[in-house]
């Protein structure tokens, strides 16, 4: 391998720049070539290449976003677009790639290594922390430390007026975020869609926080749970049946993804890019690093893809346990 292309694709995520940074000053170390390939597949496919040297990343480690761009792209479903894609690659001489991304972007490179026989190796960068084979997936630590101070600061304006907020926050299929944060900010409930929790027992519950004394309540939502059919509907249903409450709803959306990243993701991003380049040249491909036990390890992407991550039970039983 001589050349390898780097690029982010799907939503972007913290600590997607430090990667980047990585894998470019890895190659440069290994004193292979490396190419920045901007907004994903689609740049793949319209051959929008940069090479990139070890200057080229400079002061990038402590930014949110990436400096690639990211995008969605249709075509690489197509056999066709693949095919332009692949075209382009050699034509600009890249014989390998490195892909820092989600389920979907593995999708497309697990397709794309399997039709042209290509060296792709993949970096799980997304802040749901939903990818099999992984411990930790890039910008979840960042993403979990936004939300907190968020809600520390719903907290204050909820306890000066006894009020009740529903805080939704990012997980479509996953209640990861939901449930670290709401253990972190001490919330009266989490609703996560892992777990059903049902209306009943979510209005017992905030009737035993009233009763107990507490000033204000928190109850932090994930985007994908089926408890109510959303938050206001949540809010709505409580406001119904339990007048007590002067409910508030607050969406969290997109600022989740943004920010500087945590220095534990500067740090994991660091060593998922050396690890990633490092196992292209010793010939491996079709493969995620991830972290397991503070270890790099490598998960072929088909499994990666397949694979469902899981919820942690006994966080659930600390947090039952801490808001009596
Ligand atoms: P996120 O965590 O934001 O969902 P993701 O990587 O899963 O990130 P997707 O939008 O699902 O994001 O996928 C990103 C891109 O990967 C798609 O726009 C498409 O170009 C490519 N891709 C996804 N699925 C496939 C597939 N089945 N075949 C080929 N390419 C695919």
């Amino acid at each position: 391998i001589k050349k390898i292309g780097v690029f982010t694709s799907g939503g972007d995520s913290p600590g997607m720049n430090a990667a980047i940074r990585s894998v470019v000053r890895a190659c440069v170390y290994h004193k292979i070539e490396c190419v920045g390939i901007y907004r994903g597949y689609q740049g793949m496919i319209e051959g929008d290449f940069k090479p990139m040297d070890a200057r080229s990343v400079n002061n990038i480690i402590n930014k949110g976003g990436t400096i690639l761009k990211s995008a969605r792209c249709l075509e690489f479903k197509t056999a066709e677009g693949r095919k332009q894609a692949y075209d382009n690659l050699r034509k600009e001489g890249i014989d390998a790639f490195v892909v820092i991304g989600g389920d979907g972007s593995f999708t497309g490179a697990h397709i794309f290594a399997q039709e042209f026989n290509f060296p792709v190796m993949g970096i799980p960068g997304t802040i749901d922390n939903d990818i099999y084979g992984t411990t930790f997936t890039l910008g979840y630590d960042t993403a979990l430390n936004t939300v907190v101070e968020v809600i520390d600061k719903i907290r204050d304006t909820a306890s000066s007026h006894n009020r009740l907020f529903f805080i939704e926050v990012m997980g479509r299929d996953v209640g990861h975020i939901a449930l670290n944060v709401g253990v972190g900010a001490g919330a009266e409930e989490i609703l996560i869609p892992e777990e059903d929790l049902g209306l009943d027992r979510l209005l017992d519950s905030l009737k035993r926080s009233k009763a107990s004394g507490k000033s204000s309540s928190i109850v932090v939502v994930a985007e994908g749970d089926t408890t109510g059919e959303n938050v206001f509907e949540l809010k709505k249903y409580v406001e119904k049946h339990l007048p007590i409450y002067d409910v508030r709803v607050s969406v969290l959306g997109h600022m989740q993804r943004g920010g500087a990243p945590s220095c534990y993701d500067r740090v994991l991003a660091s060593r998922m890019g050396v690890s990633a380049v490092e196992a292209l040249l010793k010939g491996e491909s079709d493969k995620m690093v991830g972290v397991q036990d503070n270890k790099m390890i490598f998960t072929p992407i088909s499994k990666a893809i397949k694979g469902h991550t899981v919820i942690d039970t006994e966080l659930i039983r600390v947090s039952d346990i801490l808001t009596i």
